[in-house]
């Protein structure tokens, strides 16, 4: 059977939008920041976690029949093939 791939750039995309969202909320826990910064700060990394999270679920879907694979992507180790959850296809993520 045809085997599919599925993007790995998605996965550096959430954990990048990941990392900023750590990298935003860092100053809020070692500076003493007036709560309004602090709320702001902490909207923006909200924010950015929730951009990686739709770029990634809206990235990674099944080549053969378009639903997403996120969940099963961000699982899968590169190079070990993963079944898609509705046509049944093994997809892997390259
Ligand atoms: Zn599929």
């Amino acid at each position: 059977m045809e085997k599919g791939t599925v993007d790995q750039i998605w996965k550096k995309v959430f954990f990048g939008c990941c990392g900023a969202a750590i990298v935003l909320l860092i100053p809020g826990l070692a500076l003493q920041l007036s709560p309004a910064l602090y709320l702001a700060l902490g909207a923006l990394a909200a924010a950015a976690f929730a951009v990686g999270l739709v770029l990634a679920i809206r990235g990674m879907r099944c080549p053969f029949c378009k639903k997403s694979v996120y969940h099963q992507a961000m699982r899968a180790q590169e190079g070990v093939p993963f079944t898609c959850p509705k046509c049944g296809r093994k997809l892997e993520v390259k």
